[in-house]
């Protein structure tokens, strides 16, 4: 009902939700399911959960919006904490994943400007990446099918390379050549892994050239794959990483973090956001980091999503080719002849609500703080489903 009256973009499912607590929802109807999905890795700490409730709600009697003419108490008491708990010297607040992907490209080409002059603007995404829905973050997007021929032309100076392609890195990156960005595990793109190895051989070739690398960490920063970023993991040190999804637990909020070469390269009027450190969504963010920064909290997201991952294994289901994934953002390759998309349809009707990566990955990226209850819940829903897919 509710998909005939908002513009339906996004092919969603007939379903409309009213609430949840923890990793659980339920539907108009009282329908309830097993929440693998976090609105697509966002409700980082569930539904319902009540230390964020009650600051959101604390902030809004206080003050929902502050311009940047100002700062806030709250935006500045976050920032502080962000850039101790990551190792930044800086934070831009945006309020999506495109957003923070506009303003790392902002920066990237700046930086090519004042490190080279004008030619050297050229910035490297990975093949299968997926960095939004904006003009130049689609055009940065390294998928075919982000590109059709209807939004032509795209925005000029991107280039992709091939993950985990040693010699690509030989001759890719030159004077013309700005920033790379890594999306550090593509999630759009299949929950494809990078190599460590190769990400830092990549970074150190581009830096050679004279760029600076970047990671869009939209989807695996703050927590999900079990490290607070998860280009930490991964080693190759990004001058600028941009941030969303699970930021802020469900209140909209993104931005970019910058640290050296990156950082100095905004001045004033370079890049702002009227909603830019919304002071509702900084005391969301604030809960969120507090509880990400627990002692054991990492361990236990990766304790999770091997559990998940060993528990699928183990059931040798014909149906899955191979599962992967790192911390609680897991793929299962579902076999050529089947479709992803009909298993997720059939596991909303039994109760478990999922994300599908192109026609043969189905995602799970459900909230960070779920419980082994709800886990075997949704995984018995999954076997079942599977069983008989
Ligand atoms: C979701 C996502 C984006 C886009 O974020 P929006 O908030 O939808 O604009 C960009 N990059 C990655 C890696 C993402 O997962």
């Amino acid at each position: 009902m509710g998909s005939k009256i908002v513009v339906n973009n996004y092919g969603s499912f007939d379903v409309t939700m009213v609430k949840g607590k923890g990793s659980t929802c339920w539907d108009t109807n009282g329908k309830k399911y097993i929440d693998f999905l976090a609105g697509i890795a966002v409700n980082c700490l569930g539904h319902n959960y009540k230390p964020l409730v009650k600051a959101v709600a604390k902030q809004a009697k206080k003050q929902i919006h502050v311009c940047n003419y100002f700062t806030s108490d709250i935006g500045v008491e976050y920032a502080e904490k962000l850039l101790k708990a990551t190792g930044f010297e800086g934070v831009y607040f945006g309020n999506s994943g495109g957003e923070g992907n506009e303003a790392l490209i902002k920066l990237a080409r700046k930086y090519g400007h004042l490190n080279g002059g004008a030619k050297r603007h050229v910035i490297y995404t990975l093949e299968s990446s997926f960095h939004g829905r904006t003009m130049a973050t689609l055009t940065a997007t390294g998928q075919a099918k982000f590109h059709p021929e209807y939004f032509a032309p795209y925005v000029e100076g991107f280039k992709t390379i091939k993950p985990n392609d040693w010699e690509a890195i030989k001759t890719a990156f030159d004077d013309t050549t700005a920033a790379l960005i890594i999306e550090c595990v593509q999630g759009e793109g299949g929950v494809n892994l990078i190599d460590p190895e190769w990400a830092k051989a990549a970074a150190k070739a581009a830096r050679d050239a004279g760029a600076i690398v970047m990671a869009d960490e939209v989807q695996t920063g703050f927590g999900r794959t079990g490290t607070l970023l998860a280009s930490d993991e991964l080693g190759f040190e990004p001058e600028a990483v941009s941030f969303a999804k699970g930021v802020a637990g469900g209140v909209p909020m993104g931005g970019i973090l910058f640290r050296g070469k990156a950082a100095g390269v905004f001045v004033a009027g370079d890049h702002q956001s009227t909603f830019a450190g919304n002071p509702l969504a900084c005391a969301a963010a604030n809960v969120v980091l507090d509880e990400l920064t627990k002692p054991g909290f990492m361990e236990s997201v990766k304790e999770k999503g091997d559990y998940i991952r060993n528990t699928i294994k183990s059931w040798n289901n014909p149906n899955v080719k191979e599962i992967r994934g790192k911390g609680l953002m897991i793929g299962a390759d579902i076999i050529e002849e089947k479709s992803a998309v009909e298993l997720e349809k059939n596991l909303l009707t039994n109760g478990l609500l999922t994300s599908t990566a192109g026609q043969n990955t189905l995602r799970m990226v459900p909230p960070l703080n779920i419980s082994y209850k709800e886990i075997d819940e949704g995984l018995k829903i999954l076997k079942e489903t599977l069983e008989n897919f």
